[in-house]
């Protein structure tokens, strides 16, 4: 691996970040505060929250097998894969390797940032291959970027590969790992301490059911997260967020019972889709969705549309022709699609 100063963006690497009245102050002894020209009236939205997050760090860092120090958390897991570009890439000059097709962000932040995407394909059965995204970067790429399982194709990237990537690429890897919470695979978010350009993302917005909160976090080795630290907003996570989410993690046993159910309706949802006459392939998925293959894509999310069901096309996307993205719902929400779909066979 590169240091982490020749990865860093230099103006980046040389800032002094913002610091703020409850930056510089932390304790719990004081009770009147008079320095952040708040208004004293309005508790408690009158106060800014706390820059760090850090009661919610406490108890989500445990929670995933970190330690507190290497979790950032952001506005959306959105916020961090922007923050990598800010802070690690150089407009006009670095670029980046990507999984195609893949999340759609990774591309848009290196568009709003000026910075060379370079997409690479996956295989038929949608995995990667380290070999071919090594020999598409150069001297100038700064990132990787995996989604694993990948957003819209479902499936688990290969662990070999990843590994290889991370000990052979001597930037950063950044490992998407929003879907992990339905997936059997062993998250990489717990092997942060052997590779020193890792970056796993996980968000609150899937398996948590928390996506209206925003909030989204990133695990990397601590002097990773210095520097993502130094270029948020300096209230990037509001205070109803930090709550709504401490409130989440003390009913984390929800989480597990919804994972179970969905993971149970995905199973059955599979076998009754793969009968319907529209479905022509599905593609194995280790997430909440899964991706399929139809007879004629467009005009059935349009038949979908009409009969009040959403579902995403992903036709135009990259190996993705005549594919609709589907998530699974509650029970009766399946049924309402699987039936909208078995009327529309017999049309
Ligand atoms: N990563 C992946 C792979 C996603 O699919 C999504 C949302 N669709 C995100 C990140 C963004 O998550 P958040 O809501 O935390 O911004």
């Amino acid at each position: 691996m590169k240091s982490l100063k020749e990865l860093t963006r230099p103006n980046i690497w040389a800032l002094k970040p913002y610091s703020s009245a409850r930056d510089e102050y932390s304790g719990k002894e004081a009770s009147i505060f008079l320095d952040a020209n708040e208004n004293p009236y309005n508790t408690p939205n009158n106060r800014y929250p706390d820059p760090l997050q850090r009661e919610l760090k406490a108890l989500i860092a445990p929670a995933k097998g970190v330690r507190t120090e290497q979790l950032f958390l952001g506005n959306g897991s959105d916020e961090a894969i922007d923050l990598i570009y800010r802070c690690f890439t150089c407009p006009g000059q670095d670029n980046v390797v990507a999984i195609e097709p893949t999340y759609g962000m990774y591309q848009v932040c290196a568009d709003i940032n000026d910075v060379e995407y370079r997409p690479v394909e996956l295989d038929e059965q949608f995995q990667l291959s380290a070999d071919r995204l090594l020999a598409a970067c150069d001297n100038h790429t700064k990132v990787l970027w995996i989604c694993s399982p990948n957003n819209p194709t479902g499936n688990n990237m290969d662990r070999q590969e990843i590994l290889r990537l991370l000990q052979e690429f001597p930037g950063l890897v950044v490992v998407d790992e929003a879907y992990s919470d339905f997936s059997t695979q062993p998250p990489f978010r717990l092997e942060l301490d052997e590779h020193p350009n890792l970056i796993v993302l996980n968000t609150f917005s899937k398996a948590w059911g928390c996506a209206a909160i925003r909030l989204g976090m990133a695990f990397a080795a601590p002097e990773i997260i210095g520097i993502l630290n130094k270029v948020k907003y300096p209230y990037n996570v509001n205070r109803l967020t930090q709550e709504a989410a401490i409130e989440q993690m003390q009913k984390d046993y929800e989480v597990k019972r919804w994972v179970d159910s969905l993971l149970e309706e995905r199973a059955r949802v599979l076998q009754e889709f793969a009968a319907l006459p529209v479905c022509r392939h599905i593609f194995p998925t280790d997430a909440n969705f899964f991706l399929v293959r139809v007879t004629d894509a467009h005009r059935i999310y349009h038949y979908l549309v009409d009969a009040g069901i959403i579902v995403r096309n992903r036709s135009h996307v990259t190996l993705c022709k005549d594919c609709l993205r589907i998530t699974v719902g509650t029970r009766p929400e399946n049924d309402a699609l699987l039936d909208a779909l078995r009327n529309y066979s017999q049309q």
